[in-house]
């Protein structure tokens, strides 16, 4: 994270960071925003998570709560979430889950746009002071980037069969 225009801060080399996948959808202030939460991610400061409870965890995320900034683990799960995708690092008190994580600490390492909504250049442009680099995508890269690894694929099945079976 240390080559030019990157923002002003360093994921902590003492505690290993996850690197996930993000979908956001974008505030009027074109700022990524996760679609669950109406917190907007600030250009340049990492995002903390907050857990928000009426009996808030002693530390967030917690382990039987909701709470914490949730990163996929890949394209294909984090799609569903936004129109703009993201690899995004996540820190400090990490749970890990089956698809992914909840962490404390979360900031992008990479943007990916459809290219339709960065033609007027002006998205692009706000886009650009997350200091990571931003791709735009046509539809055919997108499909290409969020198509289901094999595993992935055999797990939604199972899911569909186990979802069906107890309708029926
Ligand atoms: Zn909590």
């Amino acid at each position: 994270m240390s080559e030019k225009g990157s923002p002003h801060f360093v994921v902590p080399d003492s505690i290993e960071p996850v690197l996930g996948w993000k979908g956001w959808t974008l505030t009027g202030m074109c700022r990524l925003r996760s679609p669950s939460f109406v917190t907007a991610w600030i250009p340049g400061s990492p995002l903390k998570a907050d857990c928000g409870q009426a009996v808030p965890c002693q530390e967030t995320p917690g382990k039987r709560c909701r709470c914490g900034i949730y990163i996929a683990g890949s394209a294909y799960r984090a799609a569903g979430y936004g129109y703009i995708l993201g690899k995004v690092y996540g820190w400090g008190k990490t749970v890990v889950h089956e698809t992914g994580w909840r962490v404390e600490h979360a900031y992008p390492s990479e943007l990916f746009v459809p290219a339709t909504l960065l033609d007027s250049g002006a998205l692009f442009r706000e886009l650009q002071e997350y200091g990571v680099p931003v791709t735009a995508l046509d539809d055919w890269d997108f499909r290409i980037l969020t198509t289901p690894t094999a595993t992935e694929a055999e797990w939604v099945l199972e899911r569909m069969k186990k979802w069906t079976g107890k309708k029926r």
